[in-house]
């Protein structure tokens, strides 16, 4: 089999991996990079496999909308992507893009198999839960007799409403293991502790009646913190507060995971309508706000919508507080300039942060031991790690090159397994 990188490879975002035998060519993921609109990818696919919901891994797909190749990925992956495209559409339609329309959307969702088990000419291709957001999945690609093992974005770790990859489940002894590297270089304190810094950090805003920014994925992210404060303050963790969500789009998926609680762990499962909130409140704008408040909202890296509004509106007062829950920001966007250089631009101001900016990973990426973790498990004679910065990609390199080949390729780059 021919594997070539087209698109995360030393880095985050756009992932993309074609790979062919004589009689078929798939694309292991389609994503789009937040910063570049446009598609540089292939289209000459018979099948696209997605791993999981989340637009660097999906959201090149309404390029392929003229070709027809067969889409494979579970239904919470097809619901939700097609949701995010959906959203893509308007976005770029109100800054006056019309490459695509809602028709394209509705196209990618009919050429949609949501299975977990495809056979294609001389290939067999099989999915396995991935853990890090409802519906991802690790794909196997068997043919000519070798087999590579994809994992898209995984967490070995269980978190409060999903269950880790089973890495039990996967297939032994892979001639390759393409493996995500996000945090390659880092070993995370246990989930528990984050969640009590991530606490601690909330009362003593509250302390002080400051508001606090989060901003957060629409996608699982936006589901898991609201229900976490929501718990906590039926449990008298937090004191009462007002709490928001603002985003349509992560309104409309929570009601998928009220429809899918089997997705999720048994103790989500036994609760009737598990995402429907007690003390947490959804608005349409941020004119609604009673402050002080606590406000989760889109989108995560704050670079648009209500996140980046209330980061401006939030940041230069010093009772505030902006917690970060994702480990990755990319280079430039506000969240990472408010955190790092406590100073960004906002409607041609310049914005001095004097607010706390407190970074907790709660991401649902493996850390380093997992990812070794999953290297010792699955003990594959050839390792590729994409999707990572190349310091992350070379610190998880240089802990399990002594277990299996490592490569960690550029760009366009071509292995043959
Ligand atoms: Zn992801």
């Amino acid at each position: 089999m021919k594997i070539e990188l087209l698109g995360g490879a030393r880095e985050v975002g756009g992932s993309c991996i074609a790979v062919e035998n004589g009689c078929c060519k798939i694309a292991l993921d389609y994503g789009v990079k937040i910063e570049e609109a446009s598609n540089q990818f292939p289209k000459n696919f018979d099948a696209i496999i997605v791993s999981h919901a989340h637009l660097d891994h999906s959201g090149n797909l309404l390029g392929l909308s003229e070709k027809n190749p067969v889409v494979v990925g579970s239904d919470i992956t097809r619901d939700v992507t097609t949701d995010l495209l959906y959203d893509m559409v308007k976005i770029q339609s109100q800054k006056g893009n019309n490459f695509f329309d809602d028709q394209d959307v509705g196209k990618i969702k009919d050429l949609w198999l949501t299975r977990d088990c495809v056979a294609l000419p001389g290939m067999a291709i099989q999915l396995y839960p991935a853990g890090h957001v409802a519906g991802a999945k690790i794909t196997s690609v068997h043919s000519e007799g070798k087999e590579i093992v994809y994992t898209g974005d995984f967490c070995i770790h269980d978190t409060e409403i999903l269950e880790g990859c089973n890495v039990d489940l996967l297939p032994k002894e892979p001639d390759v293991l393409i493996t995500e590297s996000t945090y390659g270089g880092i070993v995370r304190s246990p989930r528990n502790e984050l969640i009590d810094q991530f606490f601690r950090q909330m009362l003593s805003t509250m302390s002080r009646k400051g508001n606090v920014l989060i901003p957060t994925f629409a996608f699982h992210r936006s589901q898991e913190m609201t229900r976490r404060i929501d718990q906590a303050m039926k449990d008298g963790v937090l004191p009462r507060y007002n709490v928001y969500t603002i985003s349509n789009l992560a309104h409309r998926i929570t009601g998928y995971f009220n429809e899918n609680k089997q997705l999720f762990t048994e103790e989500v499962q036994k609760q009737e309508q598990p995402f429907e909130y007690r003390h947490v409140k959804h608005l349409y704008r941020t004119g609604q706000i009673k402050e002080p408040a606590v406000v989760i909202c889109t989108s995560g890296f704050g670079h648009a919508g209500a996140s980046l509004h209330l980061l401006a509106q939030w940041a230069e007062d010093e009772a505030n507080s902006i917690i970060l829950t994702s480990g990755y920001l990319p280079p430039d966007s506000p969240l990472k300039l408010a955190k790092e250089n406590r100073s960004f631009k906002y409607d041609g101001d310049t914005i001095s942060v004097q607010a706390e900016v407190e970074q907790i990973e709660l991401s649902g990426h493996a850390d380093q031991l997992e990812l070794i973790q999953l290297v010792r498990k699955l003990k594959p004679k050839r390792t590729v790690i994409v999707h990572g910065d190349i310091e992350q990609a070379e610190a998880l390199s240089e802990k399990i090159s002594e277990m299996t080949d490592v490569c960690i390729p550029e760009k366009g780059e071509v292995i043959v397994a």
